[in-house]
């Protein structure tokens, strides 16, 4: 099999010589050579089709290939591919308005970046300068990016390259009812103590320092953390006592993912800003964001804002937005990861009933995840965190990898989130391949 001259192994041989690749050791490594996505698959050299059940990195929300996306990012290249930040430009105006309408009420504005670690760094920056204040205060097990100041939100050993972090860069521990100290008896309960906690950590650092909590308003690669009801008002309600911003962070679970828009208007909660990425343009060309309250646009208004980008507000990424965003709206996906959110929810309660490896299902929209555990009563789980000596979950991707269904894992975690688009007879078939393979995990831990 040929491409031009080059034979496709021999493209999988140049990449290794030539490209470091993220978060691995490089020796082993064996990327496939992908030829072909389309939909909610995509294609290895072999030909080999795989069900893309991860959505690439959560981003691809719209699936492969999607026509009118690239034919805006092609009519931009052919127009002006690019002009910088401070001209007003109509795509950059479209695409500006088109997010903001979609957001919840009180946001006003947009500060565009060329991805998510990028919108959370300059979210730090308009925090400090709003407040004045300089702690910014996020949770363990989060993901917030790969850049320093991102990294140092995040709570999980991603983070761990940069270190020592931050001064004024401080952790709490979100609700994770699962693996919480008790047994909650409800969703009011959890909340209650880990806003106890919370409201404690605040007290304990001096409110008078503290400029944002960062959250990702439903934990997304550290395990789909759903908020418990309460949650999310709770911490709205301690940064207003205590002059505090609220962030929220959507990179990954923004853009129809959880069945809303945002994940946050799950809770109806105002945050004071937004930051997003990845489903903004699903990766057709790259583009982040930061939206902001009217309050934060007011503030500017006479203040300078000291942030800037060569990139920022893209003309190729904002076409793709605006085409995204009306992909979104005229394929009606947002209602649609609601619905087949409901289907995922049915399979994946049934998976939990019949898996002796499975501890917990968690599922909001079509975003979720499956918790694997050596013992369902203890709830040990499946690797111990942080660490995988025996490469066990790198084995499960590869059962899963070898029926053609494609996904990540984080920890003892699998991450299902497929493209919105996907049809209910796909999900189904996709499902049907976990369920054979967490058979086999129910052998390995001899249950
Ligand atoms: N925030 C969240 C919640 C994410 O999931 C990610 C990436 O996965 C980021 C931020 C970083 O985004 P990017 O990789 O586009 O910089």
């Amino acid at each position: 099999m040929s491409t031009t001259s080059t034979t496709l192994s021999e493209v999988r041989e140049k990449d290794l010589k030539y490209n470091l690749h993220s978060w691995s050791a490089q020796a082993g490594l064996k990327p496939e050579v992908i030829t072909k996505a389309e939909g909610i698959y995509f294609w290895n050299e072999e030909g080999k089709r795989f069900y893309d059940m991860s959505s690439q990195l959560v981003n691809v929300n719209i699936g492969h290939g999607n026509k009118k996306v690239i034919k805006a990012i092609k009519d931009q290249a052919d127009k002006i591919p690019f002009i910088g930040p401070a001209f007003a430009l109509d795509v950059r105006a479209e695409a500006a308005k088109k997010i903001v309408e979609i957001a919840p009420d009180n946001m006003a504005k947009v500060f565009f970046t060329n991805a998510g670690a990028e919108a959370n760094e300059n979210a730090i920056k308009i925090a400090r300068m709003v407040t004045g204040k300089y702690k910014i205060l996020s949770a363990y097990r989060s993901y917030h990016g790969a850049t320093y100041g991102a990294a140092n939100l995040t709570g999980e050993p991603r983070r761990f390259a940069s270190e020592p972090g931050i001064p004024g860069f401080v952790k709490f521990v979100g609700p994770y009812p699962y693996r919480g100290p008790i047994e909650f008896k409800n969703e009011e309960e959890a909340t209650k103590y880990y806003l106890t906690l919370l409201r404690e950590q605040i007290e304990y650092e001096g409110p008078e320092t503290i400029a944002a909590i960062f959250q990702e308003s439903v934990v997304g690669s550290n395990g789909i953390l759903i908020p418990p009801k309460g949650w999310m008002q709770g911490v709205r309600d301690l940064c207003n006592e205590f002059g505090i911003m609220m962030v929220c962070d959507e990179v990954m679970a923004g853009w129809g993912r959880t069945g809303e828009w945002f994940a946050i208007n799950n809770w109806n909660v105002e945050p004071d800003m937004i930051t997003f990425a990845k489903g903004v343009t699903c990766g057709y060309t790259q583009l982040g964001g930061v939206i902001v309250s009217k309050k934060i646009a007011d503030y500017f208004e006479k203040n300078t804002l000291w942030c800037g980008l060569t990139y920022s507000a893209h003309p190729m990424g904002c076409a793709a937005a605006c085409a995204t965003i009306d992909v979104y709206k005229e394929e009606n996906l947002i209602e649609r990861s609601k619905e087949m959110g409901a289907v995922l929810g049915e399979i994946l309660e049934d998976i939990k009933a019949k898996h002796a490896c499975v501890g917990d299902v968690r599922y909001i929209g079509l975003f979720s995840a499956i918790e694997l555990v050596k013992d369902k009563e203890t709830k040990e789980p499946l690797v111990p965190y942080g660490k995988d000596p025996e490469g066990v979950m790198k084995k499960i991707l590869n059962m899963l990898r070898s029926e053609g269904f494609w996904n990540y894992s984080h920890e003892n975690i699998l991450i299902v989130a497929p493209p919105l688009i996907i049809k209910e007879n796909e999900l189904r078939d996709a499902m049907n391949i976990m369920d054979n393979v967490l058979d086999f995990v129910d052998n390995v831990i001899g249950k």
